[in-house]
């Protein structure tokens, strides 16, 4: 009972709540960097679910633990144990190199546990007076779509509607080490930051921000939060986005890429220190840390142990890099990488970001434009060369359609 394409695009129309705007492709299969639609024809994944499938689609060693726990036990919830919990934190700490975890669903989740705990701790830990404190973010962030995150989103459409917002943020620019240090005062639990800023447009900050900022944390008794839903777990080049510049923060925020695409699975990790102002009652989640969820996080932590596929994304992206930056003054302003993850600027005088994934599209490449003019590319790591290569020609080559 599969609907065709058609009938899909229609009963999607009818009923389906019109938060996005997706390009007029219908998927119904997927396997590797490639997906395909109802009617036979095949695209290659430039976009990889907003990089949730880093990995690909339907990675076998991924579904394979995803199978064999589906046959075991999938909910418990957290009024009991599971046998799989413990492991999946344990293996977690592991490979960020900290103490404890806390599992959730979704990447906003993860962004609104965060700030639950940067606060407690502000009241407990630093001694920030009751409901004074304070998260410094940085301009053109994104965290996700909840009430408290918009509050601190610049972006209209994201925000437009829906308040009252939430208070106690501060937004600085993004990359402007002073102006963080003029932001924080007394009432500062915690500094906010995305590494790299992805739906920004892949904004990467000059060399030496993160280490200032961790320096700016630890100086003055603020928590480094990164959220590295979408940079981390392999997209830079690196585990995480901020092992470029050797530092770690007081909380990371993971997501996305840690349910293989299979199924979401988020979570804040740092140090008991931090983490330990959680006690039973005080927050919670159905589904966060299910035994389901908690097999795959462990079978997507063993497929980035031996740090191969770190080292694949860093030589795709050198060689995709090259050939994007080979395209600026034909039809692209500007390109930013790091790994295999690009922002490519498209000239508004050749095309609109959507125009040019509309036109890629008809080329079977699928990829998505942020914010009207640039288009991310961040295709799955398991690509082949050669597929890669052959995508960006199709990009050289909707450069010159008019
Ligand atoms: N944080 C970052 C950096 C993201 O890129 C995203 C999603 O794009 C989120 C948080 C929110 O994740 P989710 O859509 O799973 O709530």
């Amino acid at each position: 009972n599969t609907p065709s394409g058609s009938t899909a695009l229609a009963l999607e129309q009818a009923h389906t709540a019109r938060n996005y705007a997706p390009l007029p492709v219908v998927i119904s299969q997927a396997d590797g960097a490639w997906v395909t639609d109802t009617t036979g024809v095949r695209y290659f994944d430039c976009l990889a679910g907003y990089s949730a499938l880093n990995f690909g689609h339907r990675h076998p060693r991924l579904v394979q633990a995803a199978v064999d726990q589906l046959s075991r036990v999938t909910l418990t919830s957290r009024a009991f144990h599971h046998d799989q919990l413990g492991a999946f934190c344990a293996e977690l700490a592991d490979l960020t190199g900290t103490e404890a975890v806390l599992p959730m669903n979704t990447g906003a989740e993860a962004v609104e546990s965060a700030l639950k705990i940067a606060r407690k701790w502000g009241y407990e830990i630093k001694g920030v007076p009751e409901n004074q404190a304070t998260i410094v973010v940085a301009d053109g962030n994104f965290h996700g779509r909840t009430t408290s995150i918009i509050s601190f989103s610049g972006d209209k459409d994201a925000t437009a509607g829906f308040g009252p917002y939430t208070p106690g943020f501060r937004s600085v620019p993004f990359g402007d080490t002073d102006a963080l240090a003029d932001a924080i005062d007394a009432t500062t639990v915690a500094v906010l930051i995305e590494p790299i800023q992805g739906e920004a447009g892949v904004v990467i900050p000059p060399d030496g921000y993160l280490r200032a900022v961790r320096h700016l944390c630890t100086d003055r008794n603020v928590l480094f939060v990164a959220d590295e839903i979408q940079s981390g777990l392999a997209r830079t080049g690196r585990t995480f986005a901020c092992d470029h510049e050797d530092v770690r923060p007081d909380l990371m925020l993971l997501g996305k890429a840690l349910g293989g695409g299979i199924l979401p699975v988020s979570a804040v990790v740092g140090g008991w220190d931090v983490l330990g102002v959680l006690r039973p009652g005080q927050h919670g989640s159905t589904f966060g840390g299910n035994p389901l969820a908690a097999a795959v996080g462990r079978a997507v932590i063993a497929l980035l142990r031996d740090g191969s596929l770190q080292q694949r994304a860093q030589r795709l992206g050198e060689d995709m890099a090259g050939r994007l930056d080979q395209l600026i003054g034909h039809g692209v302003t500007a390109v930013r990488s790091r790994g295999l993850w690009a922002g490519v600027d498209i000239d508004p005088a050749v095309a609109t970001g959507r125009q040019i994934c509309e036109r890629l599209m008809r080329r079977g490449v699928l990829a998505k434009e942020t914010h009207g003019a640039t288009i991310r590319l961040a295709p799955p790591i398991i690509a082949e060369t050669t597929d890669l290569t052959w995508a960006i020609e199709q990009l050289a080559a909707v450069l010159d359609e008019r």
